[in-house]
């Protein structure tokens, strides 16, 4: 294990903004994991696991504990008679594991291609993309409680999955070690998001795995900044889930507003059009922070913006829902450390 003082998380960011860590410690094994809880507990520190960085703001001040980045890489498959179960090791990088499955031919997780980030993260997350979920295809994950030593299997049923969230958002001890995922042989047919329906009717071929996951990829590289060359952190805010009536009510306000009714009866609303569209904040600008113009739920930051920055634009768009709709927003991207 090695471990790093007063180490710069910022080029750990995808939105290459915050402070140092007191301590770092990367980790390539299960054991090693073990030991930088030890490390923590006996300095009586703070434990917060990183992943590839890409869904989260970290402050300027950086984080005053043990910051541990887990970079253990195995994946195990076995064959089932319906398809496969792989076992990846939470360090894993996520678009790593779409590429494995679409060697296999096997189905699931074909349209989360392209999101940054570790299998752990994608997990805690509950990443979605084009009518995917990861709770679709979880089984279990192995996790070790950083409070109590003790290791326990969370099965779907006690992962609490939601819209972007699961009970590993909650559980601020619980490090995912392995995360067990089934994935299928045959397909599930689906409706297609309007970019994929698009692009089968541009004559792009979407039935076999990888033709999905590479026409994915080639939206988003279409539609999303790249982390390379601007900071960003993939969607900024959720899309609101609300009341039929106060849908109803919006789109009388904004006429076009995309609309999706959701199982238990609310609709979710897509705030990205609504930003862009229906509060005419295209591209909307406070120095180097910026909405995309491409797409209104994410934050762009240049070179030179601070997590200051980032976090007062963030506030200002919350803010300006909120006059305009009474809708509370949000955040996807999670903050990390104290930004006063
Ligand atoms: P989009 O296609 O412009 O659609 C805007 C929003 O409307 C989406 O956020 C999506 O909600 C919703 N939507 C569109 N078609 C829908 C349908 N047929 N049924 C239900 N909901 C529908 O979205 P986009 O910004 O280009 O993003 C495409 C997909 O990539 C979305 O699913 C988005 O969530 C996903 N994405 C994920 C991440 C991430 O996980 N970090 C980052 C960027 C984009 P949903 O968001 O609920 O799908």
């Amino acid at each position: 294990m090695t471990v790093e003082e007063h180490a710069p998380l910022a080029p750990r960011t995808t939105l290459g903004v915050g402070g140092s860590a007191r301590y770092l410690i990367r980790a390539s094994t299960i054991g090693m994991i073990e030991e930088a809880i030890c490390f923590a507990r006996e300095r009586m520190l703070p434990m917060t696991v990183l992943g590839a960085g890409s869904n989260v703001l970290i402050s300027d001040e950086g984080i005053d504990g043990v910051v541990v980045q887990n970079t253990c890489k195995e994946m195990v498959w076995h064959e089932t008679p319906r398809g496969a179960r792989v076992t990846a090791d939470a360090g894993v990088s996520w678009d790593v594991l779409v590429d494995a499955a679409a060697e296999r031919d096997l189905y699931g997780i074909e349209y989360l291609a392209g999101i940054p980030g570790t299998v752990g993260g994608a997990v805690v997350q509950n990443i979605g993309a084009y009518g995917s979920v990861l709770a679709d295809t979880f089984v279990e994950a192995e996790v070790i409680d950083s409070a109590t030593d003790e290791r326990t299997v969370v099965t779907c049923a006690d992962a609490a999955f939601g819209y972007r969230t699961s009970y590993f958002k909650r559980a601020r001890t619980a490090v995912i070690l392995r995360v067990t995922l089934e994935l299928s042989s045959s397909d599930t047919p689906r409706e297609l998001y309007s970019d994929l329906a698009h692009a089968r009717e541009a004559g792009v071929p979407l039935e076999r795995v990888r033709e999905r996951v590479e026409a994915v990829r080639a939206i988003r590289t279409r539609k999303f900044p790249h982390a390379a060359t601007e900071g960003c952190a993939g969607s900024f805010f959720k899309n609101p889930v609300i009341d039929a009536a106060r849908a109803q009510e919006l789109e009388r306000t904004y006429p076009g507003l995309p609309r999706y009714d959701q199982p238990d009866g609310r609709v979710k609303i897509a705030l990205g059009w609504l930003l862009d569209h229906g509060l005419g904040l295209r591209g909307f600008t406070r120095g180097a922070v910026r909405l995309y113009e491409q797409q209104a739920l994410v934050i762009v930051a240049a070179a030179g913006a601070t997590a200051r920055d980032i976090d007062a634009f963030a506030r200002e768009i919350e803010e300006r829902v909120q006059r305009a709709t009474g809708i509370a927003i949000e955040r996807e991207v999670e903050t990390l450390g104290i930004i006063a």
